[in-house]
């Protein structure tokens, strides 16, 4: 397969947790199997007869049940927060069916590697935001029912007006703000998982680098970190959705199919249109896909037989990703 110029930018992985304690309990089978070295991962169908070949998907990294959060940040992530530090925008998504481990990976960890790295010489902001239904809300402002609009001008390039943002000094304080948007996350629904599984959570950390220039002026380096946790990758229609549920789910895939498409624009390289203007999702995040910035996608999978369904779509779309 002929690679594009924005092969090295896009970096596609899967990630799989392991079998669950219910799981275990109602004998389920892994359907999984894993090949860290070659960066495989085979996917064989619980109802095929047993002489159908299985699946094999090949990706720039594999990590199974047992990887920690640290492999994960060594391989995938501290390139992308490197090259943020020195200025550039860089994206990490989380792409895969509702439990099976995006927030779990895009939590935690990841700060505490940035506080390492980080000195004084930075000034470090976070913002929160959540993209339902294709409406913005900041989700760390008390009045956050508020949808705010997404702005475009020859100065910032396209922007949230009205975001609020919190400087932070640690990692323990980016955290703080996290979970402080994560409460106001789960506002107008019975629990926290079944808005996360219908929403795009986006977390965006700014770096602000000041340094003297060759021509001894105070010069500023901006850096974008953007954490996107998306909504649940799972065919909603399989619940039954009518109305407006229906509507959301066509609204939810829309999002997702529009920012696959830009990930596979970008990663042919030959395509004279990145179709960005397709979903707020990847309008929003325009100067940080593409160009200078590098992107990471982390696509979760269960290895359960009961999951085959979805975990061959997760992989067959992060594989069109590539
Ligand atoms: P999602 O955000 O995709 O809906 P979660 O991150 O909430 O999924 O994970 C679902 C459950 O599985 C949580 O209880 C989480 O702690 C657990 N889990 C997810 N990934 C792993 C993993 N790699 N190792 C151990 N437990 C995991
Ligand atoms: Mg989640």
């Amino acid at each position: 397969m002929s690679k594009g110029k924005n092969c090295e930018a896009v970096r596609v992985v899967v990630r799989c947790r392991p079998l669950s304690r219910k799981e275990e309990a109602t004998a389920s089978e892994n359907i999984l199997d894993i090949d860290d070295k070659l960066g495989q991962i085979t996917i064989r169908n619980p109802k095929a007869p047993p002489d159908e070949p299985m699946k094999v998907f090949t990706f720039d990294s594999v990590y199974g049940w047992e990887s920690k959060q640290n492999d994960i940040y060594d391989d995938a992530v501290r390139p992308l927060v490197e090259s943020v530090l020195r200025g550039f925008n860089g994206t990490i998504f989380a792409y895969g069916q509702t439990g099976t481990g995006k927030t779990h990976t895009m939590q935690g960890h990841i700060f505490t590697q940035i506080s390492r790295t980080q000195n004084q010489k930075y000034l470090v902001r976070s913002s929160y935001l959540e993209i339902y239904q294709e409406e913005i809300r900041d989700l760390l402002c008390k009045n956050n029912n508020k949808k705010l609009e997404l702005k475009e001008s020859s100065d910032f390039g396209v922007y949230v007006r009205d975001l609020s943002s919190v400087v932070t000094k640690n990692a323990t304080e980016i955290e703080h703000v996290m979970n402080l948007g994560n409460q106001s996350r789960s506002v107008g629904f019975t629990n926290m998982n079944e808005r996360s599984s219908r929403s795009h959570a986006i977390f965006v950390i700014t770096v602000e680098c000041s340094e003297v220039g060759p021509d001894g002026e105070d010069h500023i380096r901006v850096g974008k970190l953007n954490m996107v946790d998306l909504a649940g990758s799972e065919r909603q229609s399989k619940t039954g959705a009518k109305g407006k549920r229906l509507k959301e789910a066509a609204k939810i895939n829309l999002s997702l199919s529009a920012l696959g498409n830009v990930i596979s624009a970008l990663v042919d390289g030959k395509s004279t249109h990145v179709p960005y203007r397709d979903s707020k999702l990847t309008r929003l995040l325009q100067d940080s896909l593409g160009g200078n910035a590098k992107t990471v996608m982390i696509a979760t999978v269960g290895p359960s037989h009961k999951n085959f369904g979805e975990s061959l779509a997760t992989l067959r779309y992060a594989s069109r990703a590539k």
